[in-house]
């Protein structure tokens, strides 16, 4: 049922490397991490581009966070992967990253919640957006709790998408699936500005015999759907700013100075 410890850091490489190659991450962003046991989990670290990665830069961390073994520090993410795997015992796999197409419905708040094409209604379903929480905090990794249970991914409010899978690499296929979901949604309701969605009936033939999903991560049928002739513009979307605390915003100042004074 796990993956062996080198398979998964292997398979972490692996999918690190197209997460670079498809432009989904820039800097050190995203984070990638393979359940190895019932209590062991393989996490990538921090500081290191994810086109970069090596076997043995990848850490092995039980699910409360405790280094067992690897020189690195873990992301600092981490806990955020782990709470989808404490609450959520049937997940292998999750992945982080900042694709572009993503982030922008993350940074919208907008839900992509339409049954435009049966791949992201059999891989991925619904992806909620979780309320905003500062990158790194116990806030944020506390946030996707609610969520893991019902749902194979989330976007993170004004940050980008997480998701997780049942296989090693099924978060890997839900990320990409949902970046490539989110692109066809943008394409179909502000440039075409036309969609004709599964019928309500498709999509119960699709569930019957592929994927059946759970009640909350279903798209929308279309007879709960409106506005399907028109999407709006974007510039008609009213946009709520953020709010952030002054201690989020000196956390972000503090490693802001710290990657400076690495890189000099
Ligand atoms: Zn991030």
């Amino acid at each position: 049922m796990y993956p062996g410890e080198e398979e998964a850091k292997k398979l972490i490489c692996e999918i690190g490397r197209k997460m670079y190659e498809r432009q989904m991450v820039a800097a050190n962003d995203g984070n990638i991490g393979i359940k190895i046991g019932n209590k062991e989990v393989m996490v990538t670290p921090t500081g290191v581009s994810k086109g970069d990665l090596k076997p043995e830069m990848l850490i092995k961390v039980d699910l409360d966070g405790n280094i067992l073994e690897g020189a690195h520090k873990p992301t600092s993410e981490m806990y955020m992967h782990l709470n989808i795997y404490k609450h959520n015992p049937e997940v292998i796999s999750t992945c982080h990253a900042h694709p572009v197409f993503c982030s922008a419905f993350a940074a919208a708040g907008i839900v992509p919640d339409l049954s435009t094409a049966p791949a992201p209604i059999m891989i991925l379903g619904k992806m909620p957006v979780v309320p905003f929480a500062c990158p790194g905090t116990m806030e944020l990794a506390n946030s996707v709790i609610p969520y893991a249970k019902d749902y194979n991914g989330v976007l993170l409010a004004n940050h980008g998408p997480l998701t997780w899978g049942k296989t090693a690499m099924g978060a890997w296929f839900a990320l990409e699936e949902a970046e490539n979901y989110c692109r066809s949604c943008i394409l179909l309701k502000y440039v075409m500005k036309e969609i004709r969605p599964i019928s309500g009936e498709q999509l119960k033939v699709l569930e019957k015999n592929i994927f059946p999903l759970n009640d909350k991560c279903k798209m929308t049928a279309p007879d709960q759907t409106t506005n399907l002739s028109e999407g709006r513009l974007l510039s008609e979307i009213e946009g709520n700013a953020v709010h952030l605390s002054d201690a989020c915003i000196n956390k972000l100042a503090d490693r802001i100075i710290q990657r400076i004074s690495k890189s000099n």
